[in-house]
């Protein structure tokens, strides 16, 4: 009964809608009823609901990570930048066949920090192996524990991970079974997906979506069973596609029946529709971007990471022109090391801008846009997430506009993207409830969740390094890969580059 409902009105705040004054956002209280916006609007009537004091803070929706994983959270500062092919010979195993204690508090450990610096919804596209109920269980229970919102999808694949490797016979076979030679079948893992969102069908905090790994680890069986799911569901799909400059070779020399195009290869199969979203998206041509925004499919860009594991610069000024929607990540906690939105955008616009050197567009906004409504799109929520709306889910957070990064305040959208850090955030609102108020969780004992970690790395660390050591040897051998890789001319250019480097194609 929605006059049962609790109501909490947020008094006297600016409150940033898209479709408002981005600079100046106009005063505004906001009523929450149950997990919903009911209101906004000036001077409510207080009504019997709790009314918490918001002058001199800006409420900005919540911000929604469209690409995420939660298995690596406890990787997060043990490695400098490398290639992804390299991270990947390191992060595979730690993410892999741990314990449900461990799986619980890799889970939690990623939502605070998520829920800390304002993102409300996580796109969680989790390598949850072994894939089994009561690990899918352990995961989902933890984010309903903490509070935080996600959009949950256990990654499917039957081509293994070697598949991500161009050309594996360069490497030794004892090399090849460290990335990983196991064959998943297709059919039992769309099973077990089907089963699970009917057992824990969405509702609450919990959405689901379909996430095959990628072109090169699915079959077409695979992919054209992800399409299928994802139309029985009406669901998102997310999937990495063209992250490193390995990948497009692989599909020119191996996918020549689809053009040389991985996303041919999923449009032949079904996939390339509205509920696509690529992951990454660095070195897609413009050709494909063209096909992309025909189809009303998207990309999820994830700068940070892409910069970190050396895979490139998207092309975000290409993607606006063919009309592309998009939306913003952070991606692995061991691949940008941050859960952090406002790095994402500030990232968005300062890329765009050192792509093209004369004047453009003011992009503070559209980067707002991206990393809210945008990412509410992919999972085909956008209608009741990712704005400040009367009948929206009330997901947002309040800026404290007395720390220094407000001072002096000249415009909300600038300097949420290009100042704020996620420093000021003092309340994060998420399904209506108040998860952080005055920069306490209030969902979970975060000194408890400290000393649970701090135990647990004390194993965790001695096996990493373990993994590290015995990783040595692969190290020449990726390297000659590697160089393989960048003495080919392919004719895109997503680097900033070194002069004379290689075919000077970068
Ligand atoms: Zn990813």
């Amino acid at each position: 009964m929605e006059g049962d409902e609790k109501r909490v009105l947020f008094k006297g705040g600016l409150v940033y809608q898209h479709d408002g004054d981005v600079h100046h956002p106009r005063l505004a209280d906001i009523m929450v009823a149950g997990n919903k916006i009911l209101k906004i609007g000036s001077d409510l009537p207080e009504g019997g609901a709790e009314v918490i004091d918001v002058r001199d803070h800006l409420i900005v929706p919540g911000m929604i990570n469209a690409h995420y994983h939660s298995h690596d959270t406890l990787c997060r500062g043990l490695f400098e930048e490398m290639p992804l092919e390299y991270w990947l010979l390191y992060t595979l195993p730690m993410g892999a066949n741990r314990t449900k204690e461990e799986v619980r508090l890799r889970t939690l450990v990623g939502a605070l920090e998520s829920m800390r610096c304002g993102i409300t919804t996580v796109q969680d596209m989790l390598g949850l192996i072994p894939l089994t109920e009561e690990y899918l269980d352990v995961v989902v229970d933890a984010y309903h524990e903490i509070g935080e919102r996600v959009i949950f999808s256990p990654m499917v694949f039957d081509i293994p991970a070697i598949g991500m490797i161009r050309s594996r016979d360069e490497l030794p076979d004892n090399i090849q079974k460290m990335l990983g030679t196991e064959a998943l079948d297709a059919k039992s893992q769309l099973d077990f997906l089907d089963h699970q969102m009917k057992r824990r069908p969405a509702s609450g905090l919990l959405n689901w979506a379909i996430g095959p790994f990628a072109p090169q680890r699915c079959t077409p069986n695979l992919i054209e069973g992800c399409a299928d799911l994802a139309d029985a569901h009406d669901l998102g799909v997310y999937i990495h596609t063209y992250e490193t400059r390995a990948q497009i070779l692989m599909a020119r020399e191996k996918y020549g029946a689809y053009d040389g195009s991985f996303i041919r290869y999923m449009q032949a199969h079904g996939l390339l529709n509205h509920r696509l979203n690529i992951a990454h998206s660095v070195w897609l041509s413009r050709e494909e971007m063209d096909l992309m925004a025909a189809a009303d499919a998207g990309a999820v860009l994830c700068h940070n990471s892409n910069m970190k594991l050396k895979s490139g610069v998207s092309p975000i000024l290409d993607m606006r022109a063919a009309g592309m929607r998009v939306g913003l990540g952070c991606d692995n906690c061991s691949g940008s090391d941050v859960q952090n939105m406002f790095q994402a955008m500030k990232s968005y616009c300062m890329l765009a801008a050192i792509s093209d050197p004369l004047p453009g567009d003011n992009l503070s906004h559209e980067a707002l846009k991206n990393a809210t409504l945008g990412g509410a799109r992919t999972a085909l929520l956008h209608e009741e997430l990712g704005a400040l709306k009367e009948g929206y889910k009330a997901d947002f957070m309040t800026i404290d506009m007395k720390d220094v990064a407000w001072l002096p305040f000249n415009s909300a959208a600038r300097q949420l993207v290009y100042t704020e850090t996620g420093r000021s955030i003092d309340n994060v609102v998420i399904d209506g409830r108040l998860v952080i108020r005055d920069k306490e969780c209030t969902t979970i004992n975060e000194e408890d969740l400290r000393s649970e970690v701090e135990d647990l790395m004390t194993s965790f660390i001695p096996e990493f390094e373990n993994v590290r050591a015995s990783r040595e040897e692969a190290l020449p051998h990726m390297l000659k890969a590697h160089n393989n890789v960048w003495s080919t001319h392919i004719g895109l250019r997503r680097f900033i580059a070194r002069t004379n480097y290689g075919d000077g194609d970068l």
